[in-house]
């Protein structure tokens, strides 16, 4: 029996009748709580308002929030088969950060496209995003059958001219379905209006999406979350933890610590609170030992001896979709999140800038928000990660700045180059940390512990150092600049004069702050080409 609900998506241009139709849903496969139908009927008769079927989505979801805190209201509707849950639609700022940040996955979109209007611009830019995302399930309702009298040239026409688009990006709908929410046709029950049609209602394909089972089969993945020791004294082994991205782990296995290359054998697998398990599979959370210790760090990609290795690379290419209000550029470092690992990034280059509605390429070397490009990135150290097309979880992965989510996006291929560095470089560490070393003179206490606090927090290497008199410790402060470390230190003895005396000290970046606010500090830091972050 399934337990899990299938999450799916309705997405098109606004006002085309995504609503309605869910409403439709609602009231045809009976998931409307008892009376709810006829309390929304009764309110619009009373109101003197025409009753409409969307009306439904927004009553169940003011249900939902009262007294519960949650962050998208969901609506749930079941067929015979399985139970579904609607995800927000795509046109959705949050809807988006969920969708590339993997917190809601939808499996299955049904994109809308009226019939009396056609495909519009974000039809197009809707099957778009569900191509990047990953999403290859798609049902196309071409709807208000009834505006177009229930015309098959019509239909056939835009199911033509979707279709199109729909294969350049990709995409191989399992069908086109006239229907009209309005008045109930196609929808779950086939019409006369439409006798010309011979394929499945809405109702029949839903039943169709398969559920994703299939990454059990592939290959194992497992991003390393944390290491755990066990706690009794003289027992020195360690649980290595994570979710299970696809694939199965079993006891006995050999596993790859990759980019690392370290290798190792499962002992056993450790279950909390749970049954003693010899194997788990993918999307469930694991924990197990190993044979030999081995030094390893979160955000490895683990995989299995005998099976298809991951690639491991600092360049790559990748199609990415951009939400962040300032464009995605070369000039500024980013994070780069994917599975577990973190690290810096750097867009080295914009391959094609693209038009999400009409897939023109564009001109330009930046990345607007909400444009969508392919691009060549270079991470601040070796990752490991899958092509998209080889592995739907481990190819995908997330640009942040600030703290916020500014874009998502897919591999596309790994590239050869810098992975293999013999001599960490001034300008690998620069890379690396997001920012040069330096030694920043400071006036006040207070102020050098906020900005030290601010930096760190940007995910700066930085350190305050209340004592350190730079003309009586030159080689200590060669030494930590050659780390790639930012210096805070106070004047006073450390005056500007003084410190450029120190010897052997040439080249260092060093940068005198007056007291002001620490976003000013911060500010500085980045005109004078010190801070990348
Ligand atoms: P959404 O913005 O895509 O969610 O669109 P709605 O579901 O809110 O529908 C927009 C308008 O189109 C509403 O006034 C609906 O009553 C109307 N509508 C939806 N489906 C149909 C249909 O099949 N036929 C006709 N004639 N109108 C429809």
């Amino acid at each position: 029996m399934q337990t899990e609900k299938f999450p799916i998506v309705f997405a098109g241009h606004v006002d085309h009748g995504k609503s309605t139709i869910i409403g439709r849903l609602l009231c045809e496969t009976g998931s409307l709580p008892e009376g709810k139908l006829e309390a929304i009927k009764n309110y619009c008769r009373l109101n003197s308002r025409p009753f409409e079927y969307a009306f439904l989505i927004d009553a169940l979801k003011d249900e939902q929030s009262q007294g519960i805190t949650i962050d998208t209201a969901r609506v749930f509707f079941s067929t015979k088969k399985r139970d579904f849950v609607i995800i927000d639609a795509p046109g959705h700022i949050e809807f988006l950060k969920n969708m590339v940040t993997g917190a809601s996955r939808a499996e299955a979109a049904v994109l809308v496209i009226a019939a009396d209007e056609g495909v519009q611009e974000n039809s197009r830019r809707h099957g778009y995003m569900l191509s990047i995302l990953g999403i290859k399930q798609i049902v196309v309702l071409v709807n208000k059958m009834d505006l177009a009298g229930y015309s098959e040239t019509i239909f056939e026409k835009i199911k033509a001219e979707y279709t199109a688009f729909l294969s350049e990006i990709g995409i191989k709908p399992l069908g086109f379905v006239p229907v009209s929410a309005l008045n109930g046709v196609n929808i779950s029950k086939k019409s006369r209006e439409t006798s010309w049609y011979h394929g499945k209602t809405l109702y029949r394909f839903l039943d169709l999406f398969k559920a994703k089972e299939h990454s059990a089969k592939q290959p194992f993945r497992m991003f390393l979350q944390d290491i755990y020791r066990f706690t009794e004294s003289g027992d020195n082994r360690r649980i290595y933890a994570g979710t299970v991205s696809s694939g199965t782990l079993n006891e006995g296995d050999e596993v790859i610590f990759n980019p690392s290359g370290k290798k190792s054998r499962i002992l056993s697998i450790e279950s909390f609170n749970t049954p003693h398990k010899t194997s788990v599979e993918s999307g469930s959370p694991a924990g197990f030992t190993l044979t030999e210790q081995i030094y390893t760090t979160r955000g490895e990609l683990i995989s299995k001896a005998g099976e298809t290795a991951p690639h491991s690379a600092m360049r790559f290419t990748a199609a990415v979709f951009w939400l962040g209000s300032e464009p995605l550029s070369s000039e500024r470092f980013y994070f780069i999140k994917i599975g577990t690992a973190r690290t810096t990034l750097k867009l080295i280059e914009v391959t094609k800038l693209l038009d999400t509605s009409s897939l023109e390429s564009k001109k330009g070397n930046k990345v607007g928000k909400f444009e969508a490009a392919e691009c060549i990135f270079e991470a601040g150290k070796p990752l490991s990660f899958d092509t998209i097309g080889e592995n739907q979880e481990t190819g995908r992965f997330v640009i942040v700045s600030d703290y916020e989510i500014r874009g998502g996006g897919i591999i596309l291929d790994s590239l050869p180059g810098t992975a293999s560095v013999k001599e960490v470089t001034a300008a690998e560490r620069e890379k690396r940390f997001g920012h040069k070393a330096a030694v920043i003179i400071v006036k006040d206490e207070d102020f050098a512990v906020e900005l030290e606090k601010t930096l760190f927090a940007l995910g700066a290497f930085v350190c305050y150092l209340p004592d350190l008199d730079l003309s009586s410790n030159p080689h200590e402060i060669r030494t930590m600049l050659k780390s790639g470390m930012i210096i805070l230190i106070k004047s006073g003895c450390n005056d500007q004069k003084n410190v450029k005396n120190v010897p052997n000290l040439g080249g260092m970046h060093l940068l005198e702050i007056k007291n002001g606010s620490v976003e000013a500090a911060v500010r500085e830091l980045r005109e004078n080409g010190i801070l990348l972050l």
